[in-house]
């Protein structure tokens, strides 16, 4: 593994940084890994990192469920419960913004929300650069799809980048290249975690939201609108993703008690999603947020 460390933030090309949390990659290498804050603007980021070239072995595993599909254990079933309900969902808040079109779904995995908004008549494309998830999502929505945004030309109604943003590296080139392939009176929709909620501050460095290495980069709301607004993007909404509260709680439940049998887990879990979601309600910090945004 080649780590590498970022010296100018992204956001406010601030140069100093200061440490903040030791969290631990639970899925996959068991490796430690610091949280760094931007000491301007509060940016908080995984630093240092693995670089491009070696984030690939930190995707190796059955556990990676987004990519391989597969399901075996009691939270994998939850997950893909939940992830029926949030598809649906997930439709029904782009409807509001627009009733049908062309999408790209960058980051689409196995490719079931693709799958999905077919059904529903969009015309879809999708960017997603592990072969395997790729290949899997192409069976399922019988579409050509790409393993990066270079390898497509024309411009989109709505792109959609769910919990995709911050596994990106060259985050403000990444912005600008997703911005350059939007039509005028698109929109975009970017959901990521929120490490302002309360299920986070729960969990502290068992928080399953930032997974590192995987997650390079932790937004809050100050740090999301700077970052969109800086490249022309106009902030429309934000909403939650009611359901993340609970899913996050139950994986990070695991991290913080690996010795805790599986029903404990859920009702802790289940416990910790509703008074997270309840505590969100008031402050608008739930365990995931959907930025809305269109050209400004
Ligand atoms: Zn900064």
């Amino acid at each position: 593994m080649i780590l590498e460390t970022i010296s100018v933030c992204p956001i406010c090309s601030g140069e100093s940084f200061n440490s903040v949390l030791v969290t631990r990659d639970y899925t996959v290498s068991q490796k430690e890994f610091t949280l760094q804050e931007c000491e301007n603007c509060k940016f908080l980021l995984t630093n240092p990192r693995p670089n491009q070239a070696s984030i690939a072995q930190f995707y190796q595993s059955d556990k990676y469920i987004s990519h391989t599909g597969g399901s075996r254990s009691l939270i994998d079933q939850v997950y893909l419960q939940a992830r029926k309900i949030t598809l649906h969902s997930k439709f029904k808040l782009i409807k509001k913004y627009k009733k049908v079109g062309t999408l790209l779904d960058y980051g689409c995995g196995t490719g079931q929300f693709l799958h999905h908004m077919q059904s529903r008549h969009w015309v879809v494309d999708g960017v997603e650069p592990s072969d395997n998830a790729r290949n899997m999502a192409h069976q399922l929505t019988n579409q050509e799809l790409y393993n990066q945004l270079s390898a497509i030309s024309k411009k989109f109604d709505v792109i959609t980048l769910w919990h995709v943003l911050e596994h990106v590296h060259n985050l403000n080139e990444k912005v600008l290249e997703l911005k350059s392939h939007l039509n005028q009176d698109g929109i975009i929709f970017i959901a990521v975690p929120n490490y302002e909620s309360a299920d986070s501050k729960k969990y502290g460095t068992h928080w399953a939201g930032y997974d590192v290495p995987r997650h390079l980069w932790h937004f809050s709301k100050t740090s999301m609108i700077k970052l969109l607004s800086k490249h022309g993007l106009q902030l429309l909404n934000i909403e939650p993703m009611k359901l993340d509260s609970y899913y996050v709680s139950l994986l990070s439940e695991g991290y913080k008690y690996p010795k805790s049998i599986g029903l404990i887990k859920m009702m802790s879990a289940v416990i910790s999603g509703i008074t997270s979601n309840k505590s969100a309600a008031l402050s608008g910090q739930y365990s995931s947020l959907i930025y809305i945004l269109k050209q400004a």
